[in-house]
């Protein structure tokens, strides 16, 4: 079985805050404001992670509300949504990712950006797509924008092939 998911976000930048971006820290003048270390890209993919399995949102497990996650690594946030994922019996195909932003430019770091999500999301790197757009006509230029789509399938069942392979052994006895 297949499923797709969903993600959207967007933070807004402020000055003197690091920017990350899907787990990568990229040289800049402004960082995105959030309550967490505001990585748009990372929220964006949980969403789509938790969307595809129909196990709700990011604000669901993660609440804006609850002081534990001031500052949090939007790590942690895949690493529950994958954890969902796989407790639903199901493991990622593909990701692929278009970021709105006026700057910086995106092309340098995409290679660095795309290889961490792939560990993130235990896919090689050929299964994640990172595409960047300027704002153009959105009046956006202080903000980031994340959308993300991601493709499951349904993860072997390591019982099923232990017996296709029992099988498959009596027959050639
Ligand atoms: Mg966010």
């Amino acid at each position: 079985m297949i499923r797709i998911g969903y993600g959207f976000d967007s933070h807004s930048f402020a000055p003197n805050i690091p920017l990350k971006i899907g787990g990568v820290e990229l040289p800049h003048h402004s960082g995105l404001a959030g309550h967490s270390d505001g990585d748009v890209l990372l929220h964006a993919l949980t969403d789509a992670l938790l969307g595809a399995i129909a196990a709700g949102d990011i604000g669901g497990y993660f609440p804006p509300s609850d002081p534990k996650w001031k500052g949090a690594d939007s790590v942690t946030f895949i690493e529950e949504a994958m954890r969902q994922v796989e407790k639903a019996g199901f493991r990622v195909v593909n990701a692929d990712a278009t970021l709105i932003l006026n700057a910086p430019k995106i092309g340098p770091h995409a290679f660095n950006i795309r290889a961490r999500v792939a560990g993130l999301l235990k896919v090689d790197i050929g299964a994640v797509s990172i595409k960047a757009k300027t704002p153009e006509g959105m009046n956006l230029e202080n903000a980031a924008l994340a959308h993300v789509v991601v493709l499951l399938e349904t993860r072997p069942d390591p019982e099923a092939i232990e017996r296709e392979w029992e099988a498959m052994q009596e027959l050639l006895v």
